[in-house]
């Protein structure tokens, strides 16, 4: 069996403010139709990024209104999550020589993992990302399975993404963010639905302005002084040196602009950190206003979630200065705390962010730097922007919408499966789910 992640129960009825009663009324609906659904998510590290993020919460609300949901991550090794993160960032666009000896050892600690899982039994199976996703080749009974990319799968790597869409032809279902992500491979599995955050998540829950300044000014930010922000791990595609490069710019028109960047090392299954951010700090040299998060040690008492709630909500502006993006948590969730985001123009932003309307989308330094300065000289402006991206994130990505997606899924799964034991062929069900097919 494979390592399971401890999961707590989230009632559904608690985020009857976050949804209307319509959808609350659908969700009660299905659940009571899926009652005892077991659904095994897999992914590859209980922690760090935005899987773990949704993981959290989704799971165990999946478990409040009745289904058998567990989480289950695969074997970390060292050596496999370093061929899962080139394969990753090929995927993502990146040049990329696959060598035999990469694809080998993949394909080798795949079939190590279905060792683990042959015994494990699940009415629907969700994998989430490439690094699980070639268990299924070892599986046979490894149905229904829905493979979830949270990738920008743009303008992938041709040579990885054939691999990859190797066995993601395999799986019933496979899920991306934005229809922009669908490849002709997998196109009659598509589905396509975004991610959400969780609202009632410490880390997305109304706090006390003073007490987040408090927060800021302990970790020695001036709270007098403007603040720009970016929370995200230290990775090429997130553009962390564009982002400095952003903030440099910005400060030659505002001298007493701070920047703040938080990405702690706390993914398992991300080896490239350490080296993006030392050549960040390079670039930062040693500029007063300028404040590097990478070790969760010197948070000391202070719970992450915590910690980049109280930046987020202490900041002026949220930069979110992508390159390629799945969707983009971070965004959602300062967005949510009412913040005017500067994203990068890439997939999933471009889908949260309408330009000028509930923040801004920026394709270099320069226009991010531009955009920085007019936010932080106008408040206003940047606070009616702020209350737009609250609407926004309150209609369209928080958890209980993420939670009717996947019931519709597993609906649709559990009654045309012909070896499943729910099988009804229901034509509603099927009529249900066709807006999201492609
Ligand atoms: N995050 C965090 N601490 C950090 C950096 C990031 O808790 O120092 C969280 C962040 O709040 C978000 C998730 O990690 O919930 C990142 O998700 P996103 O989709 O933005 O990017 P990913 O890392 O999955 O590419």
């Amino acid at each position: 069996m494979l390592p399971k992640v401890q999961t707590p129960v989230k009632k559904i009825e608690d985020y009857r403010e976050y949804i209307s009663r319509k959808q609350y009324e659908e969700i009660k609906k299905k659940a009571e139709r899926l009652k005892g659904l077991k659904v095994n998510m897999v992914n590859s590290t209980p922690r760090g990024g935005g899987v773990a993020e949704i993981l959290k919460s989704l799971v165990p609300l999946m478990k409040g209104i009745g289904l058998k949901a567990n989480w289950y991550t695969i074997p970390a090794r060292e050596d496999f999550f370093k061929i899962t993160k080139e394969m990753h960032n090929a995927l993502q666009g990146k040049m990329y020589d696959f060598p035999f000896s990469a694809r080998k050892r993949y394909i080798q600690h795949m079939a190590r993992t279905a060792t683990m899982m042959k015994d494990m039994e699940a009415d629907v199976w969700v994998v989430h990302d490439p690094q699980p996703a070639g268990v299924i080749q070892y599986l046979p009974h490894f149905h229904p399975s829905v493979c979830r990319l949270h990738i920008d799968l743009s303008s992938p790597n041709q040579d990885v993404w054939e691999f990859v869409a190797g066995f993601l032809e395999m799986y019933d279902r496979v899920v991306v963010s934005s229809k922009e992500f669908v490849r002709p491979e997998v196109e009659k599995e598509a589905v396509v639905f975004p991610p959400a955050i969780d609202p009632l998540m410490s880390k997305n829950q109304p706090m006390d302005e003073k007490y987040c300044l408090e927060v800021a000014k302990s970790l020695g930010i001036d709270i007098k002084k403007p603040l720009v922000t970016q929370v995200s791990r230290f990775d090429p595609w997130k553009d962390p040196l564009g982002v400095v490069k952003a903030y440099k710019l910005a400060k030659k028109e505002i001298p007493n602009l701070q920047l703040a960047m938080a990405g702690l090392f706390l993914a398992q299954d991300d080896p490239e950190g350490l080296k993006v951010y030392k050549k960040v700090k390079a670039e930062v040299g040693n500029d007063p206003d300028a404040f590097l998060f990478s070790d969760p040690n010197v948070l000391g008492g202070l719970k992450v979630d915590t910690f980049v709630n109280a930046l987020q909500v202490a900041s002026d502006v949220v930069l979110q200065k992508s390159v390629k993006e799945g969707f983009g948590l971070t965004v959602t969730e300062a967005m949510w705390k009412g913040k005017a985001v500067i994203g990068g123009k890439a997939g999933g932003i471009k889908m949260q962010i309408k330009d000028g309307e509930n923040g801004f989308v920026a394709a270099t330094p320069e226009e991010t730097a531009q955009k920085i300065v007019k936010l932080i000289r106008n408040p206003d402006m940047a606070r009616r922007i702020g209350r737009r991206a609250k609407e926004s994130v309150k209609k369209n990505f928080l958890m209980p919408r993420l939670l009717n997606d996947y019931l519709d899924l597993f609906e649709y799964l559990t009654a045309h499966h012909a070896n499943n034991k729910r099988s009804n062929g229901s034509q509603e069900v099927m009529e249900m789910f066709s807006p999201y097919k492609k």
